[in-house]
């Protein structure tokens, strides 16, 4: 047992008493005097800071106090359990809460900004055959899960991909556009990793001009270009994982887990890419002197037969940034 001989002021009179403080068990302090016993948790003793030679101050959660001579010794037994400053952390209710916001704001930043920047930086140095691989992967995937067949005619098929070859600024090999129907997602058009664009059926029949699709495709290449899915799916696992990490909770990972697929239909594309995306569109259609009122009429009418379809399957052209504001970005 360490004991250590003290002053002790009660904190109701000035009455000076000599006392020993016993370190009998863990976490516990006896305070032992003339007609005195008491028993404190440490947890109920805050040690004042040391200041040049004066005795150091114990004050107790009852409003007594102690004074001992400055000894290492005292720091120590009052951090039993690592640091001393750890030690009035754990037991500071409000140095907890700031230690909280702390993390929580640590947290944010690194989700807001350190995880987006770690995807960019990771989706533009995957190798070319990588990214070939994973929209190979991911289309086949589509059409397990969503896709059916397209019914287009081969006529129109030859139209569009014709279209679309002419809107490549170089002739990139391994861009190409892919027709399926989807009764599931209905009218609506993917960006794979890679360059595969994929167009429903029902957004075909939703056009009514060139010009409409032309924009839609346009976009989706802003997608290609700034290899937004990729990216979208990197940072949906990172924080997937990193939530996971923080909570403890492992069954949150099921979604870094879960097929390409599945993220990519369930998962809305962030602000920015939709905004970058449209900014791609609106460059290529005024480069080509179409109007940019026929890429505002076809998200319309996009939104409009959106709303026909079930809410948790969510697309790249929804409503995410709001079609209003999108279309009020068009105007401007
Ligand atoms: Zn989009």
């Amino acid at each position: 047992m360490i004991s250590i001989r003290a002053k002790r002021y009660d904190g109701n009179t000035s009455k000076r008493e000599e006392v020993w403080l016993d370190w009998a068990e863990p976490g516990f302090v006896n305070l032992r005097g003339e007609n005195l016993n008491k028993r404190y948790a440490l947890s109920e003793i805050q040690l004042a800071p040391p200041l040049a030679n004066l005795p150091r101050e114990l004050h107790f959660a009852d409003g007594s106090l102690c004074e001992v001579e400055p000894s290492p010794a005292i720091d120590t037994l009052f951090a039993p359990a690592g640091s001393r400053l750890l030690h009035r952390w754990e037991n500071n209710l409000r140095y907890a809460f700031v230690a909280l916001l702390l993390t929580g704001a640590v947290v944010w930043l690194v989700m807001e900004y350190g995880i987006p920047a770690l995807s960019k930086q990771v989706a533009f140095a995957l190798p070319v055959s990588t990214e070939e691989q994973l929209g190979e992967d991911t289309l086949s995937g589509l059409d397990r899960f969503i896709f059916m067949p397209s019914k287009l005619s081969a006529a129109k098929k030859q139209q569009l991909s014709k279209i679309f070859q002419q809107m490549l600024s170089e002739p990139e090999s391994h861009y190409r556009l892919e027709f399926r129907a989807s009764p599931r997602i209905g009218a609506n058009a993917l960006a794979l990793p890679s360059g595969i664009v994929i167009m429903t059926d029902e957004l075909v029949a939703l056009a009514k001009h060139d010009e409409e699709i032309i924009a839609v495709l346009a976009h989706e290449l802003g997608h290609v270009q700034y290899r937004h899915t990729l990216r979208q799916v990197l940072q949906n696992s990172i924080s997937g994982l990193l939530i996971a990490t923080l909570t403890g909770d492992i069954l949150s990972t099921s979604s870094f887990a879960a097929a390409l697929p599945t993220v990519l239909v369930q998962t809305h594309f962030a602000r920015q890419f939709e905004t970058e995306a449209d900014d791609v569109a609106v460059l290529y259609l005024r480069a080509h002197k179409i109007s940019t009122a026929h890429f505002a009429n076809i998200l319309l009418r996009l939104t409009e037969s959106h709303h026909a379809h079930e809410k948790n399957v969510t697309d790249y052209l929804s409503t995410h940034p709001s079609t209003n504001d999108r279309i009020q970005r068009l105007r401007n």
